[in-house]
């Protein structure tokens, strides 16, 4: 395929969006002869190798600037002023692209971007520029638009690998399959490996991909019930519960002594943490994929989740795993010795695991019990917690407990202190906006835009939408109780993404249930704090807007 028939794509779908962006993007993908597809798909990426690759395309805008510049034959600082000026390096490359007729292959262009990625060490930047340059000599206006942009990592055409998925099942394969495909990209991260094997060879063999040692697995996550005794329905009368320790999740995988870690986002981890791959390489496995939480410790002692972060760092590693020493709790094992073990039963996956992790002295089991009744979880729970842990996760032993890659499933859940209604905190709020509801809300609010009340400013500042708890008598009654009024009242304090479809006149409190406080870019209360998972109660007549829950309230319940 010419670089110039992508450019040319990748122009086209920056007009699009919605429904004509997927169609455009199914009838592209179908479009690209398979032995590029691969390349291809990367580049729609703005990278040139897979998510989890450690592979860096980029290059100093500065370098980037120079070749433009030396390409050109151009004055540097009239670029760069341009470049300041327009805010985009591609339409400076564009604007002094002087080929008339687009002579690179796509290939051509991989290959290079892969030279100037490879390319370190002393004077790597020069020589990164005179790479780019040689191949913006031979690329037109459009093509140099895009060159440039890939190189510095600015290219953004928005298209996430979900929608290269979508696209792909419809080239490729049928409705049908789309979860095949989204399946096969949970156990194998790779979209332009998932892209060339269904252009190659069709959908089956995507179902063949399997998981691989040095390829992560996208990590399966946990469930969360409202009331404990909700496990056991959905669990069945007998449960694993681990301790959830509020550390580092990380895959380890070993091949012999080659040991490599990657974190939930699929980072390639593993210099943070030599004292974790020394322990790895002495594990009785030849090979194997497994899974724990890595915990900052100080003997016995489990310490605090921003303890561990300071390791991690780039230099000065090997002290810091004598300051700060770690141990890695193992729950998980989906690959040993060859085979995989994602389609059995948890039973079997930790029985294995246990006979890996014996006489290890860095990696430890996760702490566990088998319960077939709350107060056993409960034991538990209250022991992790009392000692200053975040809960437990509670995990099924049903033979279909297969491992869920990528999947917020049913198989594991969680239970944190805020999930236990008794210690949960509510707060009074005063609603602000409503949002219409639909399906059985319809006519009513489906959700109500609240705020805390700050004292010093008198003014109300947005803090959660609110859309669960509600009964049908309480949906009825809120259009009757919430005064609409026509505008933003000048005490109200939202941001322009959070405005509501009706303003509601600030008269009105609620009780409502939440998990947690959190940052927020979404919200006003407090300079930026929102409630989690929050639930309405019941209206709180008795309480007038300025006996509503405080943002000062609100901060200091955040530190706690
Ligand atoms: P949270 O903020 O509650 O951790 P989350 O969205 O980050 O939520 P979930 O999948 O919902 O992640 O919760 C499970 C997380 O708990 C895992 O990603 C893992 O990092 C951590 N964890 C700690 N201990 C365990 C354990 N024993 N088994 C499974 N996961 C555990």
């Amino acid at each position: 395929m010419k670089f110039i028939t992508l450019a040319q794509t990748f122009d086209r779908f920056e007009q699009l969006s919605g429904n004509a962006l997927r169609s455009a993007v199914a009838a592209f993908l179908k479009s690209i002869p398979s032995s590029d597809i691969k390349s291809v798909v990367y580049l729609t990426q703005g990278s040139i190798a897979s998510e989890f690759d450690d592979v860096n395309l980029g290059m100093a805008a500065k370098s980037a600037m120079a070749a433009i510049a030396s390409a050109s034959s151009e004055d540097e600082h009239q670029i760069v002023l341009l470049a300041k000026k327009v805010g985009d390096i591609g339409t400076v490359a564009e604007k002094y692209a002087t080929a008339r007729s687009g002579l690179l292959s796509v290939k051509d262009v991989f290959d290079g971007l892969h030279r100037i990625s490879v390319t370190s060490g002393t004077g790597s930047q020069e020589k990164k520029a005179s790479q780019l340059m040689q191949l913006l000599k031979k690329c037109t206006p459009l093509e140099a638009r895009y060159l440039a942009r890939l190189v510095v990592g600015a290219l953004r055409l928005g298209l996430a690998s979900k929608t290269i998925l979508d696209g792909l099942a419809n080239a490729y394969a049928t409705k049908d399959t789309k979860k095949e495909l989204e399946h096969a990209y949970n156990i194998c991260p790779d979209i332009g490996l998932i892209a060339e094997t269904v252009a190659k060879k069709g959908i089956t063999a995507v179902r063949k991909i399997d998981v691989m040692v040095g390829r992560p697995v996208q990590m399966m996550l946990c469930q969360r019930v409202s009331e404990l005794p909700d496990v056991f329905n959905r669990l069945g009368s007998q449960v694993a519960a681990e301790q959830k320790y509020d550390g580092e999740r990380v895959q380890v995988h070993k091949q012999g002594t080659k040991v490599t870690l990657y974190s939930r986002r699929l980072e390639n981890i593993t210099t943070q943490f030599p004292d974790i791959v020394l322990s790895a390489q002495k594990l009785k496995a030849q090979s194997c994929i497994f899974e724990g939480e890595i915990m900052a410790v100080k003997g016995d002692e489990l310490l605090p989740f921003q303890t561990l972060m300071s390791r991690r760092r780039k230099h000065g590693v090997d002290e810091m795993t004598k300051s700060i020493p770690v141990r890695l709790f193992a729950f998980e094992l989906i690959y040993l010795n060859g085979k995989s073990l994602l389609h059995s039963a948890y039973t079997l996956r930790y029985s294995k695991l246990q006979t890996i992790i014996k006489g290890s002295t860095g990696i430890a089991l996760a702490r566990r019990v088998v319960c077939s009744d709350t107060d056993c979880i409960e034991e538990l729970f209250e022991s992790v917690v009392g000692k200053g842990g975040e809960g437990v996760v509670i995990k099924s032993l049903q033979p279909d407990s297969t491992y869920q890659a990528g999947v917020r499933g049913w198989h594991w859940i969680k239970w944190k202190p805020e999930y236990s209604e008794g210690m949960q905190d509510t707060f009074d709020l005063v609603v602000i906006g409503a949002y219409w509801g639909r399906g059985r809300r319809a006519g009513s609010y489906g959700g109500l835009l609240c705020a805390v009340y700050d004292k010093k400013k008198d003014r109300f500042e947005s803090v959660c939408k609110v859309g669960s708890g509600f009964s049908d008598d309480d949906l009825q009654m809120f259009p009757k109780v919430l005064k609409k009024a026509n505008a933003r009242l000048n005490n109200v304090v939202v941001l322009k993404n959070m405005e509501p479809d009706v303003w509601i006149v600030p008269n009105t409190v609620i009780e409502v249930l939440a998990a947690e406080i959190t940052k927020s870019p979404f919200h006003t209360a407090g300079g930026g704090l929102a409630l989690r998972f929050p639930r309405y109660i019941r209206i709180r007549n008795d309480k007038t807007p300025q006996q509503a829950t405080t943002s000062d309230e609100l901060k200091r319940m955040a530190t706690r």
